[in-house]
């Protein structure tokens, strides 16, 4: 086995240099260091300085991985990390008192609480398409819940990654959270490791991979995955309003590739030409006649997921379907909002999660029908209704299962910190965001006080009937 010196000078990050950083994350827990208040809300102050001294930095590597407008970076990144801090600082000392609970009858007398207790070494894993926020507010939950944390940020968008691993060495306590940079090999060797929980963010097919690696160690795992989160619109609808909606939640938001961004639409075949017609007038509003060049979208993230759309667009079962855009340009990772009417259930864009600029549009006989075919399809990560009928919202929020519903709107779900943010079967487990956050890293201890007053005979042996009688 390599040196601590060795590892410290080596550029590879192996099992060796993993053994090597758990063991000194394991040794600043076991000291108590991040469990006081004191520690936790300093190095929250210094998280949120961190984002506010480098916005420019941040919004340049933004820029960098994902052209993404520097307007989109300040609301669904900066802003939403800086949020979360504030937070965090503002109810920590609330979080992190015990909450006192009643007793039983048999316990008496007794007092007993419930102590929020750090979980001791944990890991986030995460991934690239909101590279700042889905890698620092998962930390904001490990830190307010005093745990001691490595990063391991997404390799698909590495001017981020290398920037938090230069920031986070700066700004925050090194001898408890630390980044490490890299891919398969260098996450590999951190799945390796006792970890006390895993906070992974991507697809499905690496959750299964992280889990499995968490299982040997009984870790819990936090999974926060994706799927194809439905939007099903009703005809009595203000028409103007949804489609500005649909059409920045779903193109506006990190064009399409947003874990919660519309995947698909299901509409009645009488209103489908109405909400099309609609949502064409508003995608050139927004984006211009030549959206391939507009400066208001982000390209697509990297080169892999370019040759996924690609291959959906060049799907024979939806050939003569694009009704809308369809463009390409491999050479700047660029495509245009495209709308596709009618794709068989068994084409490639209906059976997996788009994560792009595509939309399709799916026709049913009448709104009630769209239920259904959300119903038999995986629980989505998010499931979106426009309707201004009281029993369809009903029915809605009572008969379909997802990670979140919003009613009227998209994606919005996720700035309420009072909500939980995750999902459900296929779209992920665990929660977080606001106080979920803190609970997904901390463990509720059950304590429960006696005094040696009011000790009842009764309860030891030898277990006569004149005491079972008492029962
Ligand atoms: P990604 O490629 O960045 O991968 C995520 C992480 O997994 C990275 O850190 C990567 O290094 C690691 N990884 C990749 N292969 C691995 C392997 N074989 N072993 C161990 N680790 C490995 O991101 P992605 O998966 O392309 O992200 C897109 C998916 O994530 C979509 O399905 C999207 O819906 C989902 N997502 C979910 C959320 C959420 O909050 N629920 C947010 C963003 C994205």
């Amino acid at each position: 086995m390599a040196s601590e010196e060795q590892v410290k000078n080596s550029t590879v990050f192996d099992t060796d240099a993993a053994n090597c950083l758990m063991k000194e994350l394991r040794a600043t827990f076991v000291a108590g260091t991040t469990k006081s208040y004191e520690w936790r809300s300093k190095q929250l102050k210094s998280l949120l300085k961190m984002i506010e001294d480098n916005d420019k930095q941040i919004c340049d590597a933004l820029f960098s991985d994902l052209g993404k407008p520097e307007m989109e970076a300040y609301i669904h990144e900066i802003a939403m990390i800086k949020s979360s801090c504030k937070v965090a600082l503002k109810k920590l000392k609330d979080w992190m008192r015990p909450e006192k609970v009643k007793t039983s009858l048999g316990t008496l007398p007794s007092s007993a609480e419930i102590v929020p207790e750090p979980l001791g070494v944990v890991l986030v894993i995460s991934a690239w398409n909101y590279p700042l926020l889905l890698s620092v507010d998962p930390v904001i939950g490990a830190i307010a819940a005093g745990n001691t944390v490595v990063l391991k940020p997404s390799e698909l968008a590495p001017a981020m990654s290398s920037l938090l691993a230069k920031l986070f060495g700066i700004y925050l306590d090194n001898s408890a959270i630390k980044v490490v940079e890299g891919a398969v090999p260098e996450t590999s060797a951190l799945l390796e490791q006792k970890w006390d929980k895993i906070f992974y963010t991507g697809n499905g097919r690496v959750a299964r991979i992280v889990m499995a690696a968490a299982a040997k160690n009984l870790t819990p795992v936090v999974l926060e995955l994706g799927g194809k989160s439905p939007v099903l619109v009703d005809s009595n609808i203000d028409l103007a309003v949804t489609s500005r909606r649909i059409v920045s939640g779903k193109w506006g938001t990190n064009n399409g590739q947003a874990c919660v961004g519309p995947d698909y639409i299901i509409t009645t075949k009488q209103y489908a030409p109405v909400l099309i017609d609609s949502l064409k007038h508003n995608l050139v509003k927004f984006f211009g006649e030549d959206p391939m060049n507009s400066p208001d979208i982000s390209r697509v993230g990297h080169s892999n997921h370019f040759a996924r759309l690609k291959k959906m667009l060049d799907d024979d079962k939806i050939s003569g379907k694009i009704i809308h855009g369809g463009q390409t340009d491999k050479s700047s990772l660029k495509i245009a909002p495209t709308i596709i009417l009618d794709a068989p259930e068994d084409s490639l864009i209906m059976s997996e999660e788009i994560f792009g600029p595509l939309l399709p549009i799916v026709t049913v006989e009448k709104i009630e029908d769209g239920i259904e075919f959300i119903k038999s399809r995986p629980k989505p990560l998010a499931a979106y209704l426009f309707t201004n009928s009281k029993k369809l919202k009903e029915e809605f929020v009572s008969n379909v299962s997802a990670g979140g519903v919003v009613i009227n709107d998209v994606t919005l779900h996720l700035m309420v910190d009072t909500l939980p943010f995750g999902g459900i079967g296929e779209s992920g487990m665990g929660a977080y965001h606001g106080k979920f956050s803190f609970d997904a890293f901390s463990h509720k201890k059950a304590v429960l006080y006696r005094s040696f007053f009011g000790d009842a005979p009764a309860r030891y042996p030898p277990y006569t009937p004149g005491k079972l009688r008492l029962l």
